[in-house]
């Protein structure tokens, strides 16, 4: 199995057997386990990447299945790790996989990223891709960064300088094919008003896959040849016009950044962060205690199952409480992590779910 199916592959100029071993000795994190994230792990693993390590917090939803290359319809209400994880094997039995069902945090990311090799971008926030940042300049990893909304997507493979790099790693970005980081681009996240989202634009399907195979076309590339020539270039689609539009970003490296020019660590030294957030496309909040809380699923059944109907599920406890309604008068919906993370269905008032869940679970 081993030898053949990778057959075409090997064929590559530059890759061959020896490509192969490099791509089955390499370790990707895919952060975001979405629509992007799907589809450039989908890649990976039929390319036969050694391991993928998949984080995302979120659930399987009916609307995801327009683009989410790896769920069917059995998934929704399954994370979308695990989810992804279980389809993932079946394509390939010989690529490790670890899941993570979790918020990509500052106090969780540098356990995320040990041992990894280089970082996919699934994410769709600017928060979080900042955090993503600072571990691909801290750690000295390539980023391959992608974004879709509406119509249009943008991907780019980011290798900043290894100069402020604190961590030994075994594939090297040397500083003359070092290029600008995600924050030498974007200084600061665009506010949450001005910035499309899924939600408020809708996206179409196909740019997701254009998107997420110039992301996976860079990482396998660089993880199996010995010699590459991938260029510095954020490339834009806009599947209106059907055109691709790419800059030259390599002198865009800029002498004031403060993480791959002064070394700060601005997202990943944030441990406060805001603990209540939306989620895109979701009418719901999410609660995050600062640290991780474990949590004992089910003795917290026993004592909701008095005020609601609670359903125990692998990784979550989920249902309603009866004496509580959201914004449409219905009994008000909970899922609830092992670590402490909780979703409160059926709003958007973050103080509203903040005293939801300190009435009932004691904040
Ligand atoms: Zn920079």
């Amino acid at each position: 199995m081993t030898v053949h199916r990778y057959h075409r592959q090997t064929l590559l100029e530059g890759i061959g057997t020896k490509g192969q071993e490099r791509l089955r000795s390499a370790s990707v994190l895919v952060a975001g386990v979405g629509a992007l994230g799907c589809a450039v792990a989908d890649h990976l693993v039929r390319a036969g990447i050694g391991h993928l390590r998949l984080i995302d917090r979120d659930l399987v939803e009916p609307t995801n299945l327009q683009r989410q290359c790896l769920f069917a319809e059995d998934d929704v209400g399954s994370p979308k790790a695990a989810a992804a994880a279980t389809r993932l094997q079946a394509i390939n039995r010989e690529v490790k996989l670890d899941i993570v069902v979790d918020d990509l945090r500052p106090t969780v990311a540098s356990d995320m990223i040990v041992g990894c090799d280089a970082i996919a971008d699934g994410l769709d926030n600017f928060a979080t891709r900042f955090l993503l940042n600072d571990l691909s300049v801290k750690f000295g990893l390539p980023y391959a960064y992608g974004g879709a909304v509406g119509f249009e997507g943008t991907a780019a493979f980011l290798r900043p300088s290894p100069l402020h790099r604190q961590h030994l790693i075994t594939r090297e970005i040397l500083e003359e094919d070092a290029g600008p980081c995600l924050r030498c681009l974007v200084p600061e996240a665009p506010p949450a008003h001005l910035t499309p989202t899924c939600d408020t634009a809708g996206v179409l399907g196909p740019v997701i896959a254009v998107v997420a195979g110039l992301q996976a076309a860079a990482l396998i590339q660089y993880l199996a040849r010995e010699t590459h020539h991938l260029p510095h270039v954020l490339t834009r689609f806009d599947a209106r016009v059907m055109r691709m539009h790419q800059l030259d970003i390599r002198e865009s490296r800029r002498e004031d950044c403060s993480t791959c020019c002064e070394g700060q660590f601005d997202a990943l030294e944030n441990t406060n962060g805001n603990q209540a957030t939306t989620i895109c496309g979701r009418n719901l909040i999410q609660l995050l205690p600062p640290e991780p809380r474990p949590t004992d699923l089910d003795a917290l059944r026993l004592r909701l199952s008095a005020h609601g109907t609670f359903e125990r599920q692998p990784f979550l406890l989920r249902g309603t409480l009866k004496n509580e309604l959201d914004e449409e008068g219905e009994p008000v919906g909970m899922t609830i992590f092992s670590d402490g993370r909780v979703f409160v269905h059926g709003m958007l008032d973050a103080s509203r779910a903040r005293a939801i869940n300190n009435r009932w679970l004691g904040g």
